[in-house]
């Protein structure tokens, strides 16, 4: 089997590669050929530690295995390592024996980052000029990034609820030869394509603040009980997701479902749009809703990228095992 150790993907993976490795996952999931095993994620008793597992196949890709990780919130002040810690395990479906071992730390914000630049892509109105991004913490940096390379935008707006983080935003703009500018929530009426990535438990953006056509890609909901958006924004919204399953249960539609605003099959997956089975956006007028809840097979995806780069480049371990 193959180890390709955290410290080697951040010179392996391309956001490029990550875009083509989710979009092709997420086409599989819509047609049937890709499937995500049920979540398990547990409080362990021990550091104040959630561990779990997000596991899947797809059968187009013949990627088969799982990301297994948590958050163990005391690791920054004790140990001076990150909170968040993962690893990704891909097994042979032909002989269920463990093909490689990889760091999944990086891979887990490049597969979210392409999950809503995905969702640009396939969503947003080509015109769109103006992106605002709500959040501005770790993965808000790679959301931006990614999502800069979807249209020719000429304004990043921000907000967060912690103000002294936006400086997080304005250098990946000024990296981007952007103008970024600070806002208020009704700022974002500007926006044309708005970001949400925080860990709220509250809506933050009211159905007001977003203008027609916008495409807003919700990224911070992937716990039950979170929330980033105004319920009544699924409801005048086109929702699109990951997983519908996940998005009515841990997702941004979990509110607008459980307050029956709106129905499961109001909820579609974005492969279908993909796959050219769902027309997608059909108005310049529509406001679409990504709801990335994030999905095991999303990881196993980018991961297999990234051994298949490794491999090629000499940069893999290979182990007898
Ligand atoms: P972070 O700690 O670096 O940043 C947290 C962000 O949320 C900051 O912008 C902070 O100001 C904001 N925030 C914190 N508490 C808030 C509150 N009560 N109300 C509004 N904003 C608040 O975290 P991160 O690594 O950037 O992750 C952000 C979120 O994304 C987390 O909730 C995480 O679980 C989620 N996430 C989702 C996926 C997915 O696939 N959908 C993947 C990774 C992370």
């Amino acid at each position: 089997m193959y180890i390709v150790p955290e410290r080697e993907i951040a010179g392996l993976m391309t956001r490029d590669a990550a875009f083509d490795a989710v979009e092709k996952v997420f086409a599989a999931m819509a047609s049937g050929d890709a499937y995500n095993f049920p979540v398990v994620r547990e409080a362990i008793g021990h550091e104040d530690a959630l561990y779990g597992f997000k596991g899947g196949f797809d059968r187009a890709g013949l990627t088969l295995g799982l990301k297994a990780g948590g958050y163990w919130p005391n690791n920054l002040e004790k140990r001076g390592i990150i909170n968040h810690q993962s690893t990704v395990f891909l097994f042979d479906p032909d002989t269920g024996k463990a093909k490689a071992m990889v760091g999944g730390n990086l891979l887990t914000a490049l597969r979210t980052a392409a999950a809503s630049s995905v969702s640009i892509k396939h969503l947003a109105r080509e015109d769109a000029k103006v992106i605002g991004m709500i959040g501005a913490g770790h993965q808000a940096t790679f959301q931006l990034r990614a999502a800069l390379e979807q249209r020719q935008f000429e304004k990043v707006l921000g907000w967060n609820l912690h103000p002294e983080m936006l400086p997080n935003l304005e250098k990946v703009a000024a990296e981007a030869g952007l103008p970024f500018e600070a806002v208020e929530l009704d700022g974002m009426v500007e926006a044309d394509v708005i970001i949400s990535i925080t860990s709220s438990f509250d809506a933050i953006l009211g159905a007001g603040q977003v203008s027609p056509g916008t495409h807003i890609a919700c990224m911070g909901t992937d716990t039950k009980g979170k929330q980033e958006v105004d319920p009544q924004l699924l409801v005048k919204a086109d929702v699109f997701t990951d997983e519908v399953a996940q998005s009515i249960s841990i997702g941004e539609a979990q509110h607008a479902v459980g307050q029956g605003l709106i129905q499961e099959d109001d909820v579609a997956q974005l492969g279908a749009v993909i796959n050219g089975t769902n027309p997608g956006r059909t108005s310049d007028n529509q406001i679409t809703l990504f709801d990335g809840t994030g999905v095991g097979l999303q990881d196993l995806a980018v991961a297999a990228s990234v051994v298949d780069l490794a491999i090629q480049q000499g940069i893999a371990i290979e182990v007898d095992f």
